[in-house]
């Protein structure tokens, strides 16, 4: 869908409004969760609004993807598209542009479960990978490979070690190779972080995470800048040869939809993101600073921190630093120890709701690249700060530091 009217507005008014016009029959204010899956025709192929069966698409949806394209995309022309989850957005959109013989670019810390898909999933149908470091835009132009590189993936700040990278420039590299560049943006998320205005092609999310907010709903999205070919002049089956074009062709041919209730609840959450997103990063901040005095923990990773080797980068490209912090405490026994021991923050994979999660990545979310170019070091805790009161996540973190055992 393509954004509407509320282009001008400010990103929290695009958010509330955008999409989100009071129901015209009743003047509900908030969009309706429109629980059917077909929609009466007047007379054959008479539809009402283009409704006609809710794969194709529904009107809670509908809202869902207007907003979200107005939120990435401001005053320029988008595609909103929403899914079942992060990796069915991913999976609908690499579909749409990859053909066997391919090859993609991905950060050498990627998430795990896009790398799974890329190297595991579409390894199997004969599409190359190569994971690279993406804060090193010349590595990156050493790696790719013009006319066979089809997507260079980028994510900015990166899981778990919130590394930086410059989306303008490697932006510059993926186009002169011929391929596009694709942003996972659900760390930092549209308030903080616009990539189609700095030259990507496609923001793929895992609204999971903080654009649902509240840890009650799993789901993904792309948004699709307006008039991007398919790379290589490739047209879709449809005969479609634009990005957003082959994307709607996929999304209703594999449908991984996201559902009514899905759609309705992430767009509640994309409400509150903008207040939301300034106490995460307001009590990361502190979580962070407190974490760097201490003399248990050996480096703190946040980029937020002017010893992060990202934070001039992220000053500039971001309008803020988000709410995630990883953190190292020099061994895997005392990084499970800690884990192990809040009260406050919650020992739990995910990220981006309003409770503060920790979680050991070696043995939890990164368990699976192990071995791998992604594998990450034993003694990292990553902790997704949420929406308390600072002070006492300051405080939980620290009786969780306190060795429990005298050494
Ligand atoms: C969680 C996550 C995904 C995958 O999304 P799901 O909704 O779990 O399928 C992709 N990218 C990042 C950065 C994530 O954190």
């Amino acid at each position: 869908m393509t954004t509407d009217d509320w282009t001008d507005t400010g990103f929290s008014t695009r958010a509330i409004h955008a999409g989100q016009e009071p129901d015209p029959t009743t003047g509900a204010v908030v969009p309706p969760v429109y629980l059917t899956s077909t929609y009466k025709q007047d007379g054959v192929g008479g539809l009402r609004g283009g409704y006609e069966y809710s794969r194709s698409a529904n009107p809670t949806r509908t809202a869902l993807e207007t907003a979200l394209a107005a939120a990435e995309a401001g005053s320029s022309p988008a595609h909103g598209f929403a899914f079942a989850s992060g990796l069915a957005a991913e999976d609908t959109l690499l579909r749409a542009v990859l053909r066997p013989g391919d090859h993609v670019l991905l950060p050498d810390d990627a998430y795990g479960g896009t790398y799974r898909l890329i190297a595991r999933v579409f390894g199997a149908w004969g599409v190359e990978h190569t994971a690279v470091d993406l804060t090193d835009t010349a590595a990156v132009a050493a790696a790719v490979r013009p006319g066979t590189t089809r997507v260079v993936w980028v994510e900015t700040p990166t899981n778990p070690l919130l590394g930086i990278s410059d989306i303008a420039a490697l932006a510059a590299v993926a186009h002169d190779a011929g391929a596009l560049l694709v942003v996972d943006n659900t760390f930092a998320t549209p308030y903080l972080q616009t990539p189609l205005a700095l030259g990507a092609d496609v923001v793929v999310h895992s609204t999971t995470k903080y654009v649902g907010g509240h840890s009650d709903v799993v789901g993904g999205a792309l948004v699709v800048a307006d008039g991007v070919a398919i790379p290589g002049g490739r047209t879709a089956p449809n005969g479609e040869a634009d990005v957003a074009g082959a994307v709607r062709f996929h999304q209703n041919s594999s449908g991984a939809v996201a559902d009514p209730f899905a759609a309705w609840l992430t767009l509640r959450g994309l409400k509150t993101l903008a207040v939301r997103m300034d106490r995460h990063q307001s009590n990361a901040l502190a979580v962070a600073r407190y974490l760097e005095s201490h003399p248990r923990v050996t480096r703190v990773l946040y980029p937020g921190l002017e010893s992060h080797p990202g934070h001039a980068l992220a000053a500039r490209q971001m309008s803020g630093f988000g709410g995630m912090v990883s953190f190292q405490v020099g061994s895997e026994a005392t990084a499970l120890d800690v884990v192990g021991r809040t009260r406050v923050f919650t020992l739990a994979e995910s990220l981006g709701g309003v409770e503060s999660l920790i979680e050991h990545p070696g043995r939890m979310t990164h368990a699976s690249v192990a071995g791998s170019a992604l594998e990450v070091p034993s003694d990292l805790v990553r902790v997704s700060v949420g929406i308390e009161d600072a002070a006492d996540l300051v405080a939980d973190l620290e009786q969780a530091l306190t060795p429990s055992v005298a050494p």
